[in-house]
Parts: C-alpha cells; sequence; structure tokens
C-alpha cells in the first residue's frame, strides 16, 4: 500500500491505513509535512461549513482584489486562472453551495474526534486543544456573514455565540478596541503546532512498521486497468494499491492516471513572531482582512489570504509583510522582533470541495486531496475514510459530493 505525499491527508491516511492492517509506504519529494501542512493557522474547524462560494460573493472580489485586500491575482496569471474562477462562481449558487455546505460539514464535523483516536497515547495528542474560536469584524454585525452564511451553520447544528464589542474584549483581552463585531464557536479547536503534529504522526506511523520514503513520483505503470507500479526518480517501485495525496501537485499525478483535475496552488502566507508580547487565549479571525491569529506552541502566528501566481511563482513576500502591518493594529502590543515569514499552497478545486474516491479509470488507485483552506480539519477523517474504501468497506460518508469524476 503506497501513500504519495507526506502532508496532513496522508499522514492520516498511513495511520489509518496501518489500524485496517495494511503494510504502508509513505513517499514524498521532500522532508515529511513541509507542504501546505507546514504552516496553516491550525483552525480546527467541525463547524466549518460556510464555502468561500456563496451567492453574493461575486460582489466582494473587487474589495478583495483592492490593493492591501485579501485576494491577488498575479498579472501574466490571470487568463490562466480565468476558467477555474468562472466554474467557481457557477458553484456559488444558492443550491449548489448550499449542497457544498451539507459535504463540508460531513467532511469536518468529526475532525477532533478524528484527531483523539488518532493520537491517543501519543506526544501529538497534547498539540490539539478543544478551544473555540473567535471571528471578529471592524464592521457592526459582520462577523457572522451574511444572511446565507448564517443559515448554513444553524442547518448544520453549528453553535454560534454572538458578541458586542464589550463581549470580544472579554474573549480576548489583547485585541485592540476597533471590533465592532464577534462570533465565538466555542465546538471549533486549535493545532498547537502543525508541522510537528504530521511529523508525530508520520513519527508513529513508522514506529508501527510504515516505510518512509524520500522522492519524487513522476510516472505510473499501469496495465489499463490497475496501477502496478510508482516510478520515482526515474525508478519504479511495484505497487498492489496507491494513494494519491499529493496536494495542490495531486492534478498533476491523477491526470497521469486519465482524470486531470483543476487543482489550483490557492497560495497563502504566513508570519510567526516569537516571544510577541501578547497572550492569545483563542485563535482569531479577522474577518474583513481573512486572516487567523493563532497562539501556537512557537509563537503568534498570523496567517491568510489567497494568492493566484500558479504553481511554481516565487513568493510576493509584501504579503507576509502586510500581515504583519494588520497584525500590530489588532494587538497594540506587539513586539515584532523575532519574526519568520513562509508561503504554503493550498489545494484548491474552483467548487470548494476535494476529490476523495477511486480513481474512475483504475481500481487500486485513491484520490485523496483538494482540502484547500481546510485541510487540517478534514486530514484525519479523510485519512480514515481513505482506509476504509481501500479496505473495501462502507464509508461512514457519502461520498457523492467528492467524486473524481465531477469535472469530466
Ligand atoms: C496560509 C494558510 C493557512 C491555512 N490555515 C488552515 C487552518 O487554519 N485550518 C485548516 O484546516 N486548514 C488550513 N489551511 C489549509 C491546509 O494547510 C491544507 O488544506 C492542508 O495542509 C493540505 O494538506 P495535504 O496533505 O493535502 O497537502 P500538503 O501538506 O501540501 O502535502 C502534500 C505533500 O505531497 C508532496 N508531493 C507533492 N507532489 C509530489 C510528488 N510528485 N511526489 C511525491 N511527493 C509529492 C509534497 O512534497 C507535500 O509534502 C491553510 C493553508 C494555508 C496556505
Amino acid at each position: 500500500m503506497t501513500v504519495i505525499g507526506a502532508g496532513i491527508v496522508g499522514v492520516c491516511s498511513a495511520a489509518w491505513l496501518q489500524r485496517a492492517g495494511f503494510k504502508v509506504t509513505l513517499i514524498d519529494a521532500g522532508p515529511v509535512g513541509e507542504g501546505a501542512s507546514f504552516g496553516n493557522a491550525g483552525n480546527l474547524s467541525p463547524g466549518a461549513v460556510v464555502p468561500y462560494m456563496i451567492p453574493g460573493f461575486v460582489k466582494e472580489v473587487p474589495g478583495w482584489l483592492a490593493q492591501n485586500g485579501p485576494l491577488a491575482v498575479r498579472p501574466g496569471y490571470f487568463f490562466k486562472v480565468l476558467p477555474w474562477m468562472l466554474t467557481a462562481v457557477r458553484t456559488s449558487r444558492a443550491e449548489t453551495a448550499m449542497t457544498t455546505s451539507r459535504a463540508m460539514h460531513a467532511l469536518h464535523r468529526g475532525t477532533l474526534d478524528a484527531y483523539d483516536e488518532l493520537t491517543r497515547n501519543t506526544d501529538a495528542a497534547a498539540l490539539i486543544e478543544r478551544c473555540g474560536q473567535l471571528y471578529v469584524s471592524t464592521r457592526v454585525n459582520a462577523a457572522q456573514g451574511s444572511a446565507i452564511a448564517q443559515s448554513m451553520r444553524q442547518a448544520a447544528g453549528v453553535k454560534v455565540i454572538a458578541l458586542n464589542e464589550g463581549e470580544i474584549r472579554d474573549a480576548e483581552p489583547a485585541l485592540a478596541p476597533i471590533f465592532k463585531s464577534g462570533m465565538l464557536i466555542p465546538d471549533n479547536g486549535r493545532c498547537k503546532d502543525p508541522y510537528r503534529l504530521v511529523q508525530l504522526i508520520a513519527a508513529e506511523a513508522q514506529r508501527n512498521g510504515a516505510t518512509i520514503l524520500r522522492g519524487k513520483v513522476t510516472d505510473f505503470q499501469t496495465n489499463g486497468t490497475h496501477v502496478n507500479g510508482i516510478v520515482i526518480d526515474g525508478k519504479t517501485l511495484s505497487a498492489e494499491r496507491v494513494v494519491i495525496a499529493a496536494g495542490a501537485a495531486s492534478g498533476q499525478l491523477s491526470a497521469i492516471l486519465g482524470t486531470p483535475l483543476p487543482v489550483e496552488a490557492e497560495r497563502g502566507y504566513h508570519i510567526t513572531i516569537g516571544e510577541p508580547g501578547v497572550d492569545l487565549r483563542i485563535p482569531v479571525t479577522h474577518v474583513d482582512a481573512k486572516f487567523v491569529c493563532s497562539p501556537m506552541n512557537m509563537g503568534l502566528r498570523v496567517a491568510g489570504t489567497a494568492e493566484f501566481a500558479g504553481y511554481d511563482a516565487a513568493p510576493d513576500w509584501r504579503r507576509a509583510e502586510l500581515l504583519g502591518i494588520q497584525a500590530r493594529a489588532m494587538f497594540p502590543g506587539l513586539r515584532m522582533e523575532k519574526v519568520s515569514r513562509w508561503m504554503g499552497r493550498r489545494p484548491s478545486l474552483p467548487d470548494g470541495l476535494p476529490v476523495l474516491g477511486v480513481a474512475p479509470d483504475y481500481a487500486n488507485a485513491f484520490f485523496a486531496f483538494g482540502n484547500s483552506h481546510f485541510g487540517m480539519s478534514a486530514g484525519p477523517v479523510m485519512g480514515k475514510i481513505v482506509a476504509e474504501l481501500v479496505a473495501g468497506r462502507k464509508p461512514e460518508i457519502d461520498l457523492t459530493p467528492f467524486n473524481p469524476a465531477r469535472f469530466r
């Protein structure tokens, strides 16, 4: 059983496959956990049921694209990403968005339980906390989002507490008094160090017998209906079954197996501030500027925003600097002497849902990628479902919305 990609989805798949009795080999082109899973904001969100593409989002796009806004499209990339964006606009219609929301709920609601099960009696358990998440806006009545966003949370039974200015300060005293509306989602949680979590899950899998290989997968050998070999750096490794969990690079691999998929590298940035001088209790999302401030073991992480520039384009570090400027306005006491910066590629499909299922043309290949903004939350559930699929058991959720053939 070979899993390609050692991000959160790949390592969780490996761990669950082991539990299902499979002997696992995990392959990554780089070190374990250094893809998008390295530097995300660590929000673990059973309550993430609101897609970005919902009715009304198109009206907001010009504002997001403004200078220093949360969305950027690199000149020269616009026409390449246009078909992806047009599909995204189509999926924002009310009925489709509601279906997406239900699928997100099915995939995300079990995240904290799945992490509990996966990390029980290991050091990784201490990295997960059920602490709630706070959402704040400088506008009145804005933190909960539009009426449709609120109705999606209501339909999914997500518990939400609306906060006024004073209650926001009580919930998170480190915040500047600039926020006019707030929302607390008490049943969400956080990961205190996403990179470490991926590494610890991988190390535990290795202790239990998994093999971890370094190498870039460039091709597959097949007999027309089954994959029987994986080409890694020019050498072929025989394979009985294969899981593609290669994050934003997965579309290239699925295409080799006859299923090209529109996986965009939706790039986001972070700065992580060591000894920040402010003590945040729970993750706080700036709803207007679309970034998260997360208390982490290594400091305060400010992460988010989206940039479409292609997989290989060089980072635009001005976007990371902007996060620093915005964080300073948010936390008056912030000290920024020890700052590291990072860019990561969210694996994003235009309908806002991942691909999860058997490859359309190959019975022994499985696709598990495309979790966009929610991969840390979906990872342990995706992994569990991968193991169920490979073992030939009926998955615990309906996989129709995640069908790998849906873009054909
Ligand atoms: C700024 C930012 C903030 C975020 N915040 C959150 C958050 O708060 N909560 C949340 O739930 N999600 C968040 N996300 C999203 C989350 O990080 C991703 O959805 C998730 O990490 C994707 O995991 P993955 O395992 O699919 O991919 P990755 O972690 O990218 O792993 C894929 C792996 O595949 C390997 N690979 C690729 N191609 C090949 C190949 N050909 N051969 C071998 N190996 C290959 C790569 O080297 C990589 O290690 C955030 C993302 C960003 C960028």
